[in-house]
């Protein structure tokens, strides 16, 4: 890979970290050849430190390491993009991000549905929301209508309205949602069981 280090003359060029699943960015280092070299030969992202004035692998005291999934240098060969997975919060303050973030939301779109619907099931602004009165009822109330979407759904795919099977598909998606977080439970934790069940 071309790497321009010596544009600032200081043989080190900043690089972003971004988790590799949830996108987030969580912290930026610099490397200079060296480290670039041992990143890639331990697949465990080593910094030139500037503070130290040697060579850094993040997470080499606190164990949160930063493993290797790619690197990409930009337009002009100046900075690079270091995608990873973490182990642990990165920062050294105990975040998960160096800006104080969350690093949470690894299903995008998803992720934020799942907050839309808790913010809608927790203020109680007397606006009623679909959400909010759907939970009011109760998780009886809540299984059942996912039964019955899924049943919609069921009763789509024989047919062949792609319209029709994708909205009853995003129906029974938005309502077990709103039953998992009934049960007190998110996508995080259905990941963890499929996850699980990876040979
Ligand atoms: P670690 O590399 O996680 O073992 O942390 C060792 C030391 O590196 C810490 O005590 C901090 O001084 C520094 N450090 C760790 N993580 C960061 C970070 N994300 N940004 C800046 N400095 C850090
Ligand atoms: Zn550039
Ligand atoms: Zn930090
Ligand atoms: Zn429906």
């Amino acid at each position: 890979m071309k790497i321009d280090f010596n544009k600032n003359k200081d043989g080190l060029v900043p690089a972003i970290i971004q988790d590799a699943t949830t996108k987030n960015v969580l912290m930026l280092g610099y490397l200079n050849q060296e480290a670039y070299d041992k990143t890639v030969e331990t697949n465990k992202v080593t910094f030139f430190s500037r503070s130290k004035q040697r060579l850094w692998t993040k997470g080499e005291e606190s164990g949160n390491f930063l493993n290797l999934v790619s690197i990409k240098n930009d337009c002009d060969n100046d900075s690079l993009l270091i995608k990873v997975n973490p182990v642990g919060p990165t920062c050294h303050t105990g975040t998960d991000t160096c800006w104080k973030e969350e690093n949470t939301s690894s299903f995008g779109f998803l992720s934020k549905l799942e907050k839309t619907i808790e913010e809608r099931r927790t203020t109680s602004d007397g606006t009623k929301s679909y959400v909010a009165s759907l939970f009011e009822k109760g998780i009886n109330k809540l299984a059942q209508k996912v039964g019955e979407e899924a049943v919609e759904v069921v009763i789509e795919a024989k047919d062949d309205n792609d319209d029709l099977f994708l909205n009853e598909s995003a129906d029974l998606l938005f309502h077990y949602l709103m039953l998992l977080q009934a049960k007190g439970f998110t996508l995080k934790d259905i990941e963890a069981v499929l996850k699980g069940r990876e040979k």
